[in-house]
């Protein structure tokens, strides 16, 4: 079964909690951050339960509550994950930690728990928490990376995990609209001084801060940036979804300074990797 495509029939013209209006353009089913399910391994997503959580949530999160229910949700979500595979305690305890309804729009609040991506405003994704955790949970697989590198930070709720884990966590996002709404949240959630976030082209990497024991990238190019593989610490790990219309994660290893071991994982669909930046 394919995992069901979210049309994302959200109109613009909502408000989030600072004030901007920013949903609603550019936003397609093929530019979501979301993994493309192998036959029969459809997550546990079936009408009644999404549902039970949109019918939990209503009335509860949008209006800015952070209640007991945002934790049930969250619980929720994270069982989920766990179901579909996600068994390291660190990163289920650090998305049990990050309120995910924070990085997104407050007209969305109410779906901030379901297993999807969804719209940001500029045409990108807070990626699907099943893919939040799969990256995470591969570049932490073998040891516990110390200095980490998230290229595509978008709303910024990925570096937000990761310092839950991570004693350094580097990001950066070329979008400065973008840009600011990470830089907000993380401010709202005091882990500001734990990521320290760049405005950027993030395919150059951030060669003053490198090299890293990992590199997350949560936007997909044609193939990954030499510039990337070379900020890698020997030992370290980089994932990225690599490819056009098809895609894959690529989980890459530096085995020397001269070699990275590459393996090819799920399928996936991803926002592009665009060089520059954008103001
Ligand atoms: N990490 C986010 C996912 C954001 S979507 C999360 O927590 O959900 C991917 C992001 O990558 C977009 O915001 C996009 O603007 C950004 N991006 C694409 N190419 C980039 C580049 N070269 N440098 C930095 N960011 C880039």
């Amino acid at each position: 079964m394919r995992k069901p495509v979210n049309s994302f029939p959200f109109a613009t013209g909502t408000t989030n909690r600072f004030g901007r209006s920013r949903i609603g353009h550019g936003l397609t089913a093929r530019n979501s951050n979301t993994r493309i399910s192998p036959p029969g391994m459809g997550p546990r997503s079936s009408a009644s339960f999404e549902s039970k959580i949109l019918t939990e949530a209503t009335g509860t999160l949008g209006q800015g509550n952070l209640g007991l229910n945002s934790e049930r949700l969250r619980a929720q979500m994270v069982e989920r994950v766990r179901e579909q595979g996600i068994t390291d305690p660190r990163v289920l305890n650090a998305m049990m930690a990050v309120p995910r309804h924070y990085f997104v729009d407050q007209g969305l609040a109410s779906r901030a728990y379901e297993d999807a991506a969804l719209p940001i405003g500029f045409g990108q994704t807070i990626s699907q928490p099943w893919v939040v955790a799969r990256m995470i949970s591969a570049v932490c697989e073998e040891s516990l990376p110390k200095r980490v590198l998230e290229v595509g930070a978008g709303c910024g709720y990925q570096a937000a995990v990761l310092a839950q884990i991570v004693p350094e966590v580097y990001a950066i996002e070329r979008i400065r609209g973008l840009y600011d709404l990470a830089r907000d949240h993380l401010r709202t959630l005091k882990l500001n001084t734990r990521v320290r976030l760049s405005f950027g082209d993030g395919m150059l990497g951030l060669p003053k801060s490198a090299p890293f024991d990992a590199i997350v990238v949560a936007a997909a190019g044609l193939h990954i940036p030499q510039a990337l593989l070379d900020q890698l610490a020997v030992g370290g790990r980089l994932i990225a979804p690599e490819g056009t219309s098809a895609q894959r994660l690529v989980l890459i290893r530096r085995t020397s300074p001269t070699s990275w071991h590459r393996q090819e994982l799920e399928s996936v669909r991803f926002v592009p990797l665009r060089s520059g930046t954008q103001l």
